[in-house]
Formats: C-alpha cells, sequence, structure tokens
C-alpha cells in the first residue's frame, strides 16, 4: 500500500483534532508527512548553558544526571518520571510522561544533550519531554519544521520518527537507478531518512542533493507533458501577416530583437497549433510593441483579441497607448475594468460577444463570468508573473484554443526560464530601444542620506518627482525603514515641503490606483513605497529612486524597481541606502552600480543567492516546490538532461520501472491541474 494512501491519523497519537492542524501545513497522509522537509536544521553542536537559558525557548543544554525522583502516577493512570540534571553551575528538572524507557537510559552520572523548550518556573528550571541524546552522537543536527498551532515542529518531528517506521523494507525510488548512477545521487531512503534525521552534515548534504534533483527533475518532466499535452489544433490560424504595415503606424523603427520577437510569434500563429510563448524583456525593452505587432496582425486575420494586464492603471495605460497606435487604422479598442459602471460593463460585453469589439483591454475582469468573446483568437497577458500555471489554462478556456502571448519583465537566467516556464516558448528582448540613458545607481550609507535628500529636492524644485522605497510596512522594532513611519520622518528633513504620499500592499487596490495616478499626474513629489510600485506603471517625470535597506532585496529585484525611473528624457538616478557591513552583500550591491542589464542581474543572483528567489515567491505561479527554493547547489542543467534521457527512452513514462516517478509528476501538478492521462 503506498503511504500517501495511509491516513495521518494513523499513526500514534494523532487523532482528528491534530489531523486538521496538519492539514494546514498541507499533509494528510504518511506519505505526504514524509516528504513535509524540515524548513531549517538545528545545530546541536553548541549547547548552552542552563543559566543562559531564556524560558520559553527551544535550547539544547549539555547536563549530567544528578538524581531520579521515584516515578509518580498520577490519575488517569499516566505516570510521571521526573529526572534533575546539572550543569555544574545549575540544575533543571526534565520530565517525562509514560516514557519508563527514558527513564531507565538516564542512569545517574551518565551526561547527555537534552533538546527542548526550556522553562524557568518560579522554583525550579524544567524542561519536558526533551529529546536526549548521547554526547557521543553524531546526530547533532536537529530538524526545524514548520508549525501551526498546537501543532510544534517537536511534535512533528515525533510524528515523523513514527512515520518513517512505516517506510517500506524497499521503497520506489521514483529515480531510475541508471540516473541516479549517473549524476551521483544516493538512494530515496537514505534521503528521506537524512533529511529528517541527518547523521552528520555530508549526509544531510547528500539528502538535499538528491531531494532536489528529484523536485526539478519531476517539474522539468511536468512541463514538458504540459507543453505536449495542452496544444489541441487551433481554428485561430493566420494567414496573412501584416507587420510591416504595422510597423508603419510606429512613430520609432523597432529595434532587432522586438523585429525577431514579433516574427518568432507571428511564426507560431501561422501554425495549426496556438502560440504559447513567452516575451522576456527588462523593463523599457518595448514589450508592448510586440504585443501590439501581434495584436495588429490577428484583427487583421479576422480575430478578436485580449490584453490582459495586471492592475487597472497598467490596462488604461495600454489602453490609451493602443488607442493612440492605431488611431486610424479601423481598429476597434474596449478597456474593461473592474471599476466601469454596470451599465458600461454591459455595454462593453455586448460588444464583445458581438464581435464589434477587435481588442479588449482589461485587469482579470476580461475574464469574469459574464464575459463571452465572439471569436477569442489571442490572448496577451502583461507582467505575467500574477498569473501562474494554472491561470493561464483558465484563460485559455475562454476561446477556442486561442494563442497565447505572456509578457514578462523579470529577467530570469536562461537555464531557470526554459524549466520554470518550461511549457511555453521563449523569446528574448535583449536590446533596449537607442538613445536610452542609463540610469546612475549609486551605493550610499544611511550618513550620506541628508546629502541625498538634498539632491532630491533639488530635482523637485526642478519639477520632477521621487520615489522612496522601504522593505516593510508596518513599525517594528529592528531599525529596518516602515514606509508610515519614514514618511512621517521626512517632514523634517529637507524634503519636508514636499508633496508625500505613501503606497503599500495592505491599502485597498483602489486606494493604491488613486495614489498612482495622482503620482502619475504629477500631484505628488515623493512617493514613499514598498515593493508594490515594482509593476510597471510609466511616470516619465519620476527621475530619482532611493531604496532604503537595499541589501534585503536580490538585485533582480532591485533592477526592476530601478527600472521604474529613467522612463523620460531626463537623466536618471538610483540610490542604494544600505548600511550593511558584509563584504559579499556590498559587492552585491556594487554590481546594480556597475550594470543596467537585467538578464547580467539575474545570473549573479542566480550565483550568489542560489535559485531560491526564482522558485521561491508564488510569483511564477509554479506548484508548490518543497526543496528547490532552499538549496542552493541544485544543478538545473542536470535535471534537465536526466528529463530527456528519461522522455527519450519511454515518452510517456508508462514503463514499469518509470511508474513511482509518473507518481511524482502527478503528485506535484495537482494543485494545478494534472498533466498525465
Ligand atoms: P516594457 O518592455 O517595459 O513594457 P514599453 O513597451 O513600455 O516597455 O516601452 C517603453 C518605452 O519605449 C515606450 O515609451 C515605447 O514607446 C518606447 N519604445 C518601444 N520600442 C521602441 C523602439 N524600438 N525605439 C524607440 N522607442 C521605443
Ligand atoms: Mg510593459
Amino acid at each position: 500500500m503506498s503511504l500517501f494512501s495511509m491516513k495521518i491519523t494513523e499513526l500514534p497519537k494523532i487523532g482528528p483534532k491534530t489531523a486538521t492542524l496538519y492539514e494546514r501545513l498541507g499533509v494528510h497522509s504518511v506519505g505526504e508527512l514524509i516528504r513535509m522537509y524540515p524548513r531549517t536544521y538545528e545545530d546541536l553542536s553548541n549547547p548552552v548553558s542552563i543559566s543562559e537559558a531564556q524560558s520559553g525557548e527551544t535550547v539544547c543544554i549539555k547536563a549530567h544526571i544528578v538524581g531520579n525522583n521515584p516515578p509518580v502516577r498520577v490519575r488517569g493512570g499516566m505516570i510521571i518520571y521526573k529526572i534533575t540534571v546539572s550543569d555544574d553551575e545549575s540544575q533543571m528538572t526534565i520530565t517525562f510522561f509514560n516514557q519508563q524507557y527514558m527513564y531507565d537510559k538516564l542512569k545517574y552520572g551518565g551526561e547527555f544533550l537534552f533538546y527542548g523548550v526550556f522553562k524557568k518556573n518560579i522554583n525550579n528550571f524544567e524542561m519536558a519531554s526533551p529529546v536526549v541524546l548521547s554526547t557521543e552522537s553524531d546526530a547533532i543536527i536537529h530538524p526545524i519544521y514548520k508549525q501551526t498551532g498546537t501543532l510544534t515542529s517537536r511534535k512533528i518531528e515525533v510524528a515523523m520518527r513514527e512515520a518513517l517506521k512505516c517506510l517500506p523494507e524497499k521503497t520506489n525510488d521514483p529515480i531510475p537507478e541508471n540516473i541516479r548512477e549517473e549524476f551521483g545521487l544516493c538512494s530515496l531512503d537514505f534521503a528521506i531518512r537524512n533529511i529528517h534525521f541527518p547523521a552528520d552534515i555530508k549526509a544531510l548534504e547528500t539528502a538535499k542533493k538528491r531531494l532536489t534533483f528529484e523536485e526539478l527533475l519531476v517539474l522539468q518532466l511536468g512541463m514538458i507533458f504540459r507543453k505536449n499535452s495542452v496544444k489541441k489544433e487551433t481554428p485561430h490560424k493566420i494567414t496573412q501577416d501584416f507587420t510591416e504595415d504595422f510597423y508603419k503606424l510606429l512613430s520609432f523603427s523597432p529595434t532587432s530583437a522586438q523585429k525577431r520577437a514579433i516574427s518568432e510569434c507571428i511564426l507560431d500563429m501561422k501554425t495549426d497549433k496556438p502560440m504559447t510563448r513567452l516575451v522576456q524583456g527588462d523593463v523599457g525593452s518595448g514589450k508592448t510593441a510586440v504585443g501590439a505587432a501581434c495584436c495588429y496582425t490577428a484583427v487583421k486575420n479576422g480575430l478578436q483579441c485580449a490584453f490582459m494586464a495586471p492592475t487597472e492603471l497598467l490596462a488604461t495605460q495600454h489602453y490609451n497607448s493602443l488607442c493612440q497606435l492605431f488611431e486610424n487604422s479601423g481598429i476597434n479598442i474596449a478597456l474593461l475594468t473592474g471599476s466601469l459602471t454596470a451599465a458600461k460593463k454591459r455595454a462593453v460585453y455586448s460588444a464583445l460577444k458581438s464581435g464589434e469589439v477587435d481588442i479588449a483591454v482589461g485587469t482579470h475582469a476580461l475574464f469574469s463570468k459574464g464575459v463571452e468573446f465572439n471569436r477569442l483568437g489571442l490572448i496577451i497577458t502583461d507582467e505575467q508573473h500574477r498569473f501562474g500555471v494554472a491561470q493561464r489554462a483558465e484563460l485559455l478556456e475562454k476561446g477556442e484554443s486561442p494563442h497565447l502571448l505572456v509578457m514578462s519583465a523579470t529577467p530570469i537566467p536562461r537555464t531557470l526560464a526554459l524549466m520554470i516556464f518550461g511549457d511555453l516558448d521563449l523569446s528574448i528582448l535583449d536590446e533596449l530601444p537607442p538613445g536610452r540613458q542609463k540610469i546612475s545607481t549609486y551605493l550610499i550609507d544611511s550618513t550620506i542620506r541628508p546629502r541625498a535628500l538634498n539632491f532630491m529636492k533639488k530635482h523637485i524644485n526642478n519639477g520632477n518627482q521621487c520615489y522612496i522605497v522601504c522593505p516593510l510596512v508596518e513599525e517594528n522594532d529592528t531599525n529596518m525603514a516602515s514606509v508610515e513611519e519614514y514618511a512621517e520622518r521626512l517632514k523634517d528633513t529637507a524634503l519636508g515641503s514636499c508633496r508625500i504620499a505613501v503606497l503599500h500592499g495592505k491599502m485597498k487596490t483602489s486606494k493604491k490606483d488613486e495614489i498612482m495616478t495622482e503620482f502619475k499626474n504629477g500631484n505628488i513629489d515623493v512617493l514613499v513605497s514598498t515593493t508594490v510600485i515594482e509593476v510597471g506603471v510609466d511616470v516619465p517625470n519620476a527621475v530619482i529612486m532611493m531604496i532604503e535597506n537595499a541589501e534585503r532585496f536580490g538585485l533582480s529585484q532591485l533592477h526592476q524597481l530601478r527600472g521604474r525611473v529613467g522612463r523620460g528624457t531626463v537623466k536618471s538616478h538610483c540610490i542604494l541606502v544600505s548600511d550593511a557591513q558584509n563584504e559579499g552583500t556590498l559587492e552585491r550591491l556594487k554590481i546594480m552600480c556597475k550594470t543596467n542589464d537585467g538578464f547580467k542581474l539575474a545570473d549573479e543572483d542566480l550565483r550568489m543567492r542560489g535559485p531560491g528567489d526564482f522558485f521561491g515567491s508564488r510569483q511564477h505561479g509554479l506548484p508548490d516546490l518543497k526543496i528547490a527554493g532552499l538549496s542552493s547547489m541544485v544543478s538545473i542543467n542536470d535535471a534537465k538532461e536526466a528529463a530527456e534521457m528519461i522522455i527519450a527512452d519511454d515518452p510517456t513514462l508508462s514503463e514499469k520501472q518509470h511508474k513511482p516517478l509518473a507518481f511524482e509528476v502527478k503528485r506535484l501538478f495537482s494543485s494545478v491541474g494534472g498533466t498525465l492521462n
């Protein structure tokens, strides 16, 4: 029987109540429990003394037994064992319930490591049901699990030990033996045991490597299946390319990267299969024109297009530029956002249904229930990171195998992109339009901040605007800048007389849009914000971006933020403020000052911080990866190579030795829709 069909309640001491807590962690079965890896580890090689320990903290204390009280039987039949231990300085009471074997093990004089929650009572120090390890034990690396409510990491650990007892003698290893040999990977059994209870650091690394590899392999395979299976024939094959006509509408000449991307899209749309393409290009690389070109040719071929943006403001921005661009070309464009009046919405709905509208620009309102298209042939989504694998599938249901173009301003190293967007074809805009001014970037520490504020004031006096980005919203006890408090403090600085507003993720969308519109209209001089401004709103008049606690951000994210300025004709500046002392951190930030190339920065991020930033967060709508985000030494190329080897051998994973692997692919993708039939 599979451990995935063994309910968690079949483990000792897990009743329905505890089971609901496990459910919150996404764990229903013993199999899922075993696949819930520790969030981190506690290294027990550094025990604290009893006097150092803080009440309520989970600590490791090395002490020897100085007294065993006789067992006490209490009501209900429970037996309490109390043992007194000492570290030669202070004493502490260790309490066990019903665990006679522990009592027998802890003999007078013996020295052990006690790991558990330390408590300072009125008249003694205590630790209840600790993990007890021999001081000679190698097992000094201790798992820490994500906890919820009363379900502590400690309790999960106890359950995990029970769960591991259920592992069959011979586990079905999803990674075929030849692949394990080829890439130097340990067995699943070894990996599972050592990811939870590592024998030593080396065993932990071996386990992590194997499990990361497995996860990436499974992800890669799922993406390959998805890519192969999604594609039915499309009735929206285009026959004629109108790109040359489109170019005549532009007030500039397209870059060769734009031309290449556009022709790749047109080629896709000329085949029997729908296009599913990702255009990746740095901020300002001109992705809108690529989308517009596709719309133009699609409309001229009789198709209807939907152009979707993540916010109303961005949708409106696109709507305005498309209206301008297609002014005299007989193309009918409509804007559909959530804030339209019901009457206006109805009008747009009916025009969409009748086919009168050629291009509908809007937010996700475009795909709400009542919306029907007449002949939806092309869907474009901008700033794709809000739309994951599952959402992509949902969009496509609005039409009959429509073409899909996804546009992203988040440069991702190519190897990663191929995996994260493995179900899409990729076009890269690796060139900026000519004449762009480089954004000058500086790294300063907070002692220089007053000068930076004066510099900003000078630009504001000239009629320009500035952004200040802070990492967190709430006031907190560290000196991390928070927007509210920060804006307050600005009143006593050179910017005191300026019009200052704040923007953060906890605001209502309508409020956010309102403030962004005010800023865009020039009614705000300084916008103090969290990273919510990251998504591409165009305010050409904003020329300085100051980023506080810059060390908290990845390079890609800093770059993304920096892209909010430098959109007009005035020279723009980005000021990174950091008091970080760490050499590596400073080195990383200095790279920002040297290059404006988002792909280079993404590569650096990958090199210095590992793939966690890219896999982590729900940005890409990937299935829930358990480990890839934690590990810094994944070989993505190896996992890809392995996937290709396996597929070449058995394209449908239907051979017997691939059954466990097929099972894992299904499991990983179950949250985002199945891939294997
Ligand atoms: P992004 O890729 O960030 O979405 P946009 O499409 O918003 O970039 O383009 C940024 C700006 O550059 C716009 O004002 C657009 O009109 C302009 N632009 C786009 N392509 C070119 C080009 N080939 N030459 C000159 N300007 C261009
Ligand atoms: Mg854009």
